[in-house]
């Protein structure tokens, strides 16, 4: 016998433990999936400054305990587990969890989120929250008066550079092409900037470091060859992110870079009854507070939807 559903939430970012809130205060009985990061991308970062209610910051990890306990308390049932199918071609929806659970959905939350781009050097990885780190407007407050680097030629990177050359005392930008993508405004802030040097064909070949200080510099290989080392504390990736929808295509109707396409400003996806909530639906913002906002949209639109 398929168990039945009424809200499924798949994810568990601060945009799908949000709208487990908010469903579970609606008394709708939501189920949620953790999937492959419980906690989602915040608890890859160390400290979260820039989220109200937690005046002295908090630990990523933590503050995704404490609102996952937060909708527990009103009934949400968290689960581990991974989505490995699902079929939105009728309803209810169909779901299947780890390949054989399986469940029949009269709702669903879509809040999976993306994945920031790495480059996939063993040392990157080993550096990850140690001086690596892929969002500069969560850790860049940490190397304030520091030499750090960001990778990447597009917009992101170039606002992050520039945010992070407020802080910090200098900034190179590591740029594997002989120009920046990024819009002719963004790379003017970029070259009017004095304290970012921008590295055009180069790209790193090392992210140095140790044990005990984390990351001390980067060894970077230019095009034509020649190498060289610099001293930085921090190392930025702003080489993109990949919005996790594999498990959609075909079924909802998704942009040209993947990300969930919605009738803004609801969260209502191209199939009726399937919400999506958080970075999943988001190139732009990709913060903690806008991910909770939009899994409380998701949630309000949701309950509206089941009570028709
Ligand atoms: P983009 O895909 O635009 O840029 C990615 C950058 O990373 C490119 O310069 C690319 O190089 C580089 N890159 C990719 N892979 C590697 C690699 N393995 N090694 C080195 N460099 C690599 O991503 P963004 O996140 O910058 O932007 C995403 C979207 O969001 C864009 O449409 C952008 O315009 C938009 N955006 C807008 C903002 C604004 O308007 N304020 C702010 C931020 C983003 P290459 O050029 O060689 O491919």
């Amino acid at each position: 016998m398929k168990e039945q559903v009424r809200v499924l939430i798949i994810g568990s970012g601060p945009a799908g433990y949000t709208a487990a809130i908010y469903t579970s205060r609606a008394n709708l009985q939501p189920v949620l999936y953790e999937g492959i990061e419980p906690g989602g991308q915040l608890t890859t970062t160390t400290e979260v400054e820039n989220f109200p209610g937690y005046p002295e910051g908090v630990d990523g990890n933590q503050m995704m305990a404490d609102i996952r306990k937060q909708a527990q308390r009103f009934g949400a049932d968290i689960r581990a587990g991974i989505i490995t199918s699902v079929d939105l071609s009728q309803r209810p929806f169909r779901v299947v969890v780890d390949g054989s659970h399986e469940i029949e959905a009269e709702s669903l939350i879509v809040s999976t989120g993306a994945s920031a781009k790495y480059l996939g050097l063993p040392s990157e990885t080993k550096f990850r929250g140690q001086g690596v780190s892929a969002c500069a407007t969560c850790d860049g407050f940490f190397y304030r008066k520091k030499e750090v680097a960001v990778v990447g030629g597009g917009d992101t990177a170039c606002e992050e550079a520039t945010y992070l050359a407020s802080l910090c005392k200098k900034v190179y930008l590591i740029v594997r092409k002989p120009f920046l993508r990024a819009s002719k405004a963004m790379q003017e802030r970029v070259f009017s900037t004095p304290n970012i040097e921008v590295l055009f064909e180069h790209n790193t070949v090392e992210v140095l470091g140790d044990d005990l200080k984390g990351v001390t510099g980067a060894l970077l290989r230019k095009t034509d060859g020649t190498e060289r080392t610099i001293d930085i504390s921090g190392f930025f990736l702003a080489i993109g992110h990949h919005p996790n929808t594999e498990l959609f295509k075909g079924q909802l109707e998704l942009d040209e870079e993947g990300y969930i396409k919605v009738a803004a400003p609801s969260s209502k996806t191209s199939v009726e009854g399937v919400f999506a909530a958080g970075d999943v639906k988001d190139p732009h913002y990709r913060q903690a507070i806008t991910a909770a906002a939009s899994g409380c949209v998701a949630a309000l639109d949701c309950e509206r939807f089941l009570l028709k």
